[in-house]
């Protein structure tokens, strides 16, 4: 999960309140300041969370090595 961002100008953490797909793989997410009602949008990458729900169970890493 993302760490919520501050508004600055009422020093308190803001809540996530939506979260809407965009073009290439990104979501756009919107916080809320709870005093001042000011939105934040932030993009970030989906693609990590596709990964995990995509290929469930399977190692990311391949770990074996020749004894
Ligand atoms: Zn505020």
């Amino acid at each position: 999960m993302y760490a919520e961002p501050i508004c600055i100008a009422c020093d308190v953490e803001r809540k996530l309140t939506d979260i809407a797909p965009v073009k290439n793989r990104h979501d756009m997410l919107s916080y809320e300041c709870p005093q001042c009602l000011s939105i934040f949008r932030l993009v970030v990458r989906r693609e990590r969370r596709e990964l995990a729900e995509t290929n469930p169970g399977r190692p990311i890493f391949a770990a074996a090595e020749p004894a």
